[in-house]
């Protein structure tokens, strides 16, 4: 496919406050993890443009967009959508260029999630309607009981690089569905495609003020400014699990309702009476899609032993055989994020190789020719060998990896399942209905896929357990959590 500019080539990208783009004082560089050159240069905010984008967010609630009809609301929602679906190869090649990621699943999966997830939240927020009844008394008081759901008020939404538009638009989506006003903060590492929607949404015609957009890191800088600040209403983030801990404890200051999404280190069951053609394409698909950069990727492969060998050998086959280069090319593997995250992602496999892991495929740096020697590239690895107590096992690394280990029984397979801080999503390979049941329904995760991964409908409740998060979003879970229920008991 012919590579479409990046959108904001050579530029500077700005903040989006009350309606207005607008450059912060201080700038840091937009670098593509392919080549690790300069893309464009991020304008971040300072403190006083994080007030003012609070400030902004709240008189917006106080003027048309406090007023305006459900109905109404929605259809500018839907305006988002198709500001994005009509700005399609633009969103695409920004999104490829901070990321890295493959072309096809920024075509398939980042953007049109995006404009589905403006879709759906507003035909859901549209379809809703709060139940009202009768009370009656034994002291023979009679009232009727409703409840109007009201917004949360002013929203900071902080988001991570791995789907930069996918999870924001995510919570962007049904705040404003509800009629909240937003500050939103993508990561300094992927601030494109968050300012391309800044832009469809100034054309669709949401009022100033409704949607801010600051650019900046997180602790020390506008992301820690922004969840500290005491008019925020309501925090919803995804990240890393040590940033949730940190915000939680700037919300708590204000006793602040808080929605997290936060990281996995998932388990992957495969039984031994599974398809096994069909489990070996679903776990490559889970560990190395988005280079394992999904927070519901697999980093651990639990096999039933009588197809242990043969499972390992397989995937370290398919490992091998993954493309790896630059996403206009059709590579199935891009590089990770950044040189830091390359880097971490580089520590573990050394630290796996310490702590005694044999590598069936990866476990180093592929080495990369021409421009490409610049990007932040790790080779797909499948390793065996470790026990469940070392900290390649334990800890997400966030990379395209996976432990891989043997079990006997569906109890020990479980056990190991649910040996872990996080509990985020698992995927159980099998043929036997029963089993598929009996065993999903013990896994503790949020979110367990029988025979497949990342099968999503936008209507379920997503999020995590343990480490992995607090709260479900997702369809009506969305809305319940960006809006709070008044009831009106009215005695008659
Ligand atoms: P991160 O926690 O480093 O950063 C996420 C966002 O938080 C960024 O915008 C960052 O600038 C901001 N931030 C950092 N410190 C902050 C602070 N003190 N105050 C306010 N904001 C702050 O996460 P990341 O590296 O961008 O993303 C990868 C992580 O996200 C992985 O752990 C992954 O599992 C997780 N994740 C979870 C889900 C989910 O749905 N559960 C989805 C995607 C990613």
């Amino acid at each position: 496919m012919n590579r479409h500019p990046y959108p904001f080539a050579g530029g500077a990208l700005r903040n989006f406050i009350d309606g207005r783009f607008v450059e912060g004082p201080t700038r840091f560089p937009n670098l593509d993890p392919v080549t690790g050159a300069k893309l464009a240069d991020v304008t971040a905010a300072d403190r006083a443009m994080v007030d003012q984008a609070v400030t902004a967010a709240r008189a917006a609630l106080k003027g048309d967009w406090g007023r305006m009809a459900q109905a109404e609301r929605c259809r500018l929602l839907v305006r988002v959508a198709e500001g994005i679906e009509a700005r399609f190869d633009d969103f695409v090649a920004a999104e490829v260029a901070d990321t890295g990621k493959p072309l096809a699943h920024a075509r398939a999966v980042d953007i049109p999630r995006g404009a589905a997830n403006f879709r759906s939240f507003a035909a859901l927020a549209e379809a809703r309607a709060m139940p009202s009844f009768q009370t009656r008394t034994a002291d023979g008081r009679t009232a009727i009981n409703y409840s109007i759901p009201r917004p949360l008020g002013v929203v900071a939404v902080i988001s991570p690089w791995n789907l930069p538009l996918l999870l924001m638009s995510w919570k962007v989506a049904p705040a404003l569905a509800c009629g909240n006003a937003i500050v939103a903060k993508p990561s300094e590492e992927t601030p494109s495609t968050a300012t391309l929607l800044a832009e469809v949404i100034e054309a669709a015609g949401i009022p100033p003020g409704v949607f801010n957009l600051i650019h900046g890191a997180g602790a020390n800088a506008p992301g820690e400014w922004l969840v500290s600040h005491p008019d925020v209403d309501a925090i919803t983030f995804t990240g890393e699990s040590s940033t949730g801990s940190t915000i939680m404890r700037a919300a708590a200051a204000g006793v602040k309702p808080i929605s997290f999404e936060l990281g996995g280190k998932n388990p992957a069951l495969i039984f031994a009476d599974c398809d096994f053609e069909a489990a070996l394409a679903g776990t490559v698909r889970s560990v190395f899609s988005n280079c394992g950069q999904v927070c519901l990727c697999t980093e651990r492969v639990y096999v039933e032993r009588p197809i242990f060998d043969r499972f390992v050998a397989a995937l370290a086959e398919k490992a091998r055989a993954l493309s790896i280069g630059d996403p206009w090319s059709g590579a199935a593997i891009g590089p990770v994020i950044s040189a830091q995250q390359r880097d971490k992602v580089l520590g573990y496999y050394r630290l796996a190789a310490e702590e005694g892991a044999h590598f069936h495929a990866g476990g180093d740096a592929p080495a990369m020719e021409g421009a490409l020697a610049g990007g932040y590239f790790v080779a797909p690895t499948v390793m065996t060998g470790l026990p469940e107590t070392a900290r390649a096992v334990r800890e997400e690394i966030f990379g395209p990896v996976c432990h891989v280990a043997p079990f006997d029984s569906e109890e020990q397979a479980i056990g190991y399942a649910n040996d872990s801080a996080y509990g985020l999503a698992a995927a159980v390979w099998t043929r036997d209905v029963s089993r598929a049941h009996r065993v999903a329904g013990q896994i503790e995760a949020g979110i367990v896929w029988v025979n497949d991964w990342f099968l999503r409908d936008l209507r379920t409740p997503f999020g995590g357990v343990k480490l992995s998060g607090i709260g479900r979003e997702g369809g009506e879970h969305s809305l319940n959590f960006y809006s709070e229920p008044t009831n009106i008991c009215v005695s008659f």
